[in-house]
């Protein structure tokens, strides 16, 4: 820096306010302040060299000096200001988050929605099969009392048939009258009462639901279950019809190349009674460990309305007669999808549920 006397100090405050103008760091700044206004400065230098002029110079020069140097910091302060606005600037743009990139990187995350699970997607495909062949889909309650789990069904107290079914009870009235139903057929009874006290027979209804039984849990049976029930009073209606049911049913649901047989069993409901057997789903009749090779695989059972189901409901049977069938929601999806294990059902691992989205 030049050399500041009394003779070229606008010159030299010009000269200085140009170079903080042009400074383009705080840092920058304060080594240019120290240059110029510090204590070895030649500002400082012109100050303790007026000590040798006589009073009235000194305060005329005094002043001048004073103004000028005011000039110089005024400079720095309005630069420094201006500077740290640029640095305040500077540093939100390097925080700045870009976000494009954090709407862009979320999209690519797969999105894992949920869906509805095995049970409930078997279930609709079967209502909407039911539904294709005329039938109403129909619900009933899961708490049940013994009349219409039982007795009504023709199962009186202490008879037998009680055996077939492992009952949770619940702990309200009198012991064992209130319970979990065991099945769905107690929805029949209340369809029948409904029809019959409204006049509306007759009747061609499918009911699914959760049903419960003591049973342990293991491979091929589950404590909580599914079941969808059919049930057709109307007039005239005979065993073949039953069996020409069954068949359409098996066919529509489970293919062309799948289909069906009855075979003599017992159920207290009806009168007579069958097992209904399907082609084996995996081996498609040729035999294999899942069929114990023999190409069928048992669903489910049926069978004409036992007189004594018509006369709890007070269903006229001279006029009137009808059939049954139910079968496991949950083993339907399990032939349906070769599910080894009916336990993987309920377990929800995740691997499992996204195998059905
Ligand atoms: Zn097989």
């Amino acid at each position: 820096m030049v050399d500041v006397s009394l003779d070229n100090l606008d010159a030299v405050v010009a000269q200085c306010v140009g170079a903080i103008s042009d400074a383009s760091s705080l840092d920058s700044l304060l080594s240019l302040e120290a240059e110029m206004v510090g204590k070895r400065s030649p500002f400082t230098a012109l100050q303790k060299s007026l000590g040798s002029l006589s009073p009235d110079e000194r305060k005329s020069a005094g002043a001048q000096l004073q103004a000028a140097r005011q000039r110089v910091e005024e400079a720095f302060a309005t630069r420094r200001t201006s500077l740290a606005a640029e640095h305040r600037i500077a540093v939100l743009e390097a925080d700045r988050l870009d976000l494009g990139d954090v709407v862009s990187a979320r999209v690519r995350v797969p999105v894992r929605a949920g869906h509805p699970g095995i049970i409930s997607l078997t279930q609709e495909s079967l209502e909407d099969t039911f539904v294709g062949m005329g039938f109403v889909v129909a619900d009933g309650p899961e708490i049940e009392t013994d009349w219409y789990n039982f007795e009504a069904l023709n199962i009186p107290p202490a008879h037998p048939a009680r055996g077939m079914w492992d009952t949770f009870y619940l702990d309200i009235g009198e012991p064992e009258t209130v319970l979990l139903r065991t099945h769905t057929s107690p929805t029949q009874i209340h369809l029948m009462e409904e029809a019959v006290a409204q006049g509306t027979l007759p009747l061609h209804a499918v009911m699914p639901g959760r049903c419960y039984r003591r049973d342990t849990p293991d491979a091929r049976h589950l404590a909580s279950f599914h079941q969808i029930e059919g049930l057709v009073v109307d007039e005239g209606i005979t065993f073949a019809d039953l069996a020409g049911t069954i068949e359409t049913f098996t066919r529509a649901f489970f293919g062309p190349d799948i289909t069906s047989r009855l075979r003599p069993a017992y159920f207290p409901f009806t009168e007579p009674s069958a097992e209904f057997e399907i082609t084996c789903t995996i081996c498609r009749g040729a035999g294999c460990r899942t069929c114990s090779q023999t190409g069928w695989i048992e669903l489910g059972g049926c069978g004409m309305v036992d007189p004594a189901v018509f006369a709890a409901v007070g269903i006229d049977t001279d006029r009137y007669s009808g059939f049954a069938f139910g079968f496991g929601i949950d083993r339907c999806a399990q032939m349906r999808h070769g599910i080894a294990d009916m336990r993987a059902i309920t377990e929800n691992d995740v691997r499992f549920l996204e195998l059905f989205s």
